[in-house]
């Protein structure tokens, strides 16, 4: 006798075996804007590959099989060595054949920074942890390149063949660099690094040093160096800290134990003790603070990048689920309260693109003050706003999905204890907003640039005409007064951005509904608070044709 209780219906299909390429209409018209259309074959290529449900299944298992810290080997010897699952090398193997962590950097020039973001954009929708790596290897190789000595690097540093093996640089392929500056009494204010560094013989540049101390956040453990930030008398300077030392000896970069993270789960993030280690003083001596500051601002857009991805794809996993779940008697997608909220969604989505995109083309190679504004000052703005607003949508594509979303075996879990985290590391919220503050004091000359662009954008919109006024009284403002509206600066200053971008590029119904929601004065503090405006439908067959 059979025992069917009920029968399994109305649960919605996985998605999959699509091109996150060709499917998704506002990466396209970003990339060609940008400059990078001669990398459309790759991009589509990659794409595909990434859409596949086996490649899903692997960001999956990364996650679930967590990374395992060995210190010691079976005979007791230090190896301090962090074990990972096939997933996970199989992961970065993709992420370096498609050259995110060097590309830009070996074949520069216009697009390339822009087709990297676009693959990059995909890439974090499927497995977000691997980034890391590929992040902190791109955002060293322009300090590295600096070096009289980067000649001894360059060939492992732009190889497109991950190389897992824990063996000296000698023997591998590729390498990758990691960064190190947070240590247990803070991260944002480096001066208190209590990290010494003594010279060997002579100081100086290039010159060797004996480190000690510790740092508290050192992701990427295996990598092949480290970026580290140590005092040296009364000074802080940069040093390149290797695995292993050139006569074949590891490094005594000790490794105490393994961060247990909320999310961010696949990636390996350790803390370490430098017991007399070795490193190689980089950039000018005692101006480490401002050699890694260089290597955040790379760093920094990669965070924007990375939201914008786990933004897109919880979009994505949310209208799919809407379209098949029936409630009602109605699919969620045709019911009005939904339509809102899906539609507030992907028009956050949609300007967090266009402004990525945008931004990555101001680190291609450009003597335009225009894109030296959008470096120097909507980095740290965009990666403030796009991270934070990431953290909110992503809670509410989770919830588009109901109970499901909130299980460990759908992809809605993972994407939500990942969000937070690039709003935290490299320079977290409020401190990304005092930088993006300091810019704008600092350099007036790209201010002007960046708020003249604004002006002519809302030329004909009266709402962001008067905001943009209110910007700029702010600006005007010092002291105590100011950094405390630092946050509603910046808020302001990249919503005028994203609706530029989004009136001057999208079609007209995602720019209309994008200055109805967040200028009509009913936008309010939740997303879908707005009645989804008179564009629904184009805006969100465009967010997801399939
Ligand atoms: C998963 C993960 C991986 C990481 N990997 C690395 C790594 O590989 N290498 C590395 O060096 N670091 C790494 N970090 C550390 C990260 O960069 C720091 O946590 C971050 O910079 C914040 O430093 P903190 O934790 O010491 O916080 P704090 O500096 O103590 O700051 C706490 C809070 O105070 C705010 N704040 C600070 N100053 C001000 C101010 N003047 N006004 C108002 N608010 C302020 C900050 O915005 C923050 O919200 C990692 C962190 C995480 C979570």
């Amino acid at each position: 006798m059979s025992w069917l209780t009920h029968e399994v219906n109305n649960q919605v299909p996985d998605l999959g075996d699509y091109n996150l390429y060709a499917s998704d209409t506002a990466l396209q018209e970003g990339v060609l804007r940008e400059g990078a259309q001669a990398h459309r074959e790759s991009l589509l290529h990659y794409g595909a590959r990434l859409g596949q449900k086996e490649i899903f299944a692997l960001g999956h298992d990364a996650n679930r099989y967590r990374p395992e810290l060995e210190t010691h080997d079976r005979q007791g010897h230090r190896v301090d060595r962090v074990r990972f699952h096939p997933a996970w090398h199989r992961c970065m193997r993709m992420a370096f054949l498609q050259g995110m962590h060097s590309g830009a950097w070996s074949s520069p020039g216009a697009g390339a920074q822009v087709a990297r973001a676009a693959a990059y954009l995909m890439h974090g929708q499927v497995e977000a942890g691997s980034l890391c790596p590929i992040t902190m290897t791109f955002a060293a190789i322009p300090v590295l390149q600096k070096e009289d000595w980067f000649a001894s690097v360059s060939t492992p540093l732009y190889s497109l063949q991950y190389d897992e093996h824990d063996v000296p640089l000698s023997r591998k392929t590729s390498m990758m660099v990691g960064m190190g500056m947070t240590e247990k009494q803070g991260g944002s204010d480096l001066r208190g690094t209590t990290t010494r560094a003594e010279p060997l013989g002579q100081p100086g540049r290039g010159q060797t040093y004996r480190l000690v101390g510790h740092k508290w956040f050192f992701s990427s453990p295996m990598s092949d160096a480290h970026l580290v930030l140590a005092r040296h008398g009364e000074t802080y300077s940069c040093f390149y800290v290797p695995r292993w030392l050139d006569d074949g000896s590891k490094n005594p970069v000790h490794i105490q134990r393994l961060k247990n993270k909320l999310g961010n789960a696949s990636n390996a993030s350790v803390e370490v003790e430098f017991h007399d280690a070795t490193g190689v003083l980089v950039g000018e001596e005692g101006r480490g603070i401002p050699t890694l500051v260089e290597m955040a601002s790379y760093t920094r857009l990669d965070c924007v990048l990375g939201s914008t991805a786990l933004l897109r794809q919880a979009v994505v996993q949310a209208l799919h689920h809407a379209r098949y779940r029936v409630a009602f008697g109605e699919p969620l997608i045709r019911q009005p309260l939904m339509q809102s909220v899906l539609m507030d969604l992907v028009l956050e989505s949609e300007a967090a693109t266009a402004l990525a995109l945008r931004l990555a083309r101001a680190f291609d190679p450009s003597d335009d003050v225009l894109d030296q504004a959008y470096r120097r000052i909507l980095t740290p703005a965009a990666k403030f706003w796009v991270c934070k607003r990431t953290i909110e949508a992503v809670a509410e594509c989770m919830e588009v999905w109901g109970g499901n979303g909130y299980i460990e075996d759908g992809p809605m879990a993972r994407l939500y204890r990942e969000a937070p985290v690039n709003s935290i590391w490299e320079g977290s919220g409020n401190v990304m907003c005092l930088d993006g503050l300091r810019a704008l004091k600092r350099h007036p000359d790209l201010a002007q640039t960046l708020l003249a662009s604004l002006e002519q954008d809302c030329v004909d919109e009266p709402i962001p005409r008067e905001r943009l006024g209110q910007l700029k009284s702010l600006l005007a403002s010092s002291g105590a007064d100011l950094e405390a509206a630092a946050r509603h600066i910046v808020q302001e200053l990249v919503l005028l951005v994203q609706a530029g971008l989004l009136r001057r590029h999208a079609p007209q119904g995602v720019a209309d509904s994008f200055m109805q929601t967040r200028y009509a004065g009913r936008g309010g503090r939740l997303y879908g608070l707005v009645s989804s405006p008179s564009a629904l439908n184009s805006v969100l067959e465009r967010a997801w044709p399939i």
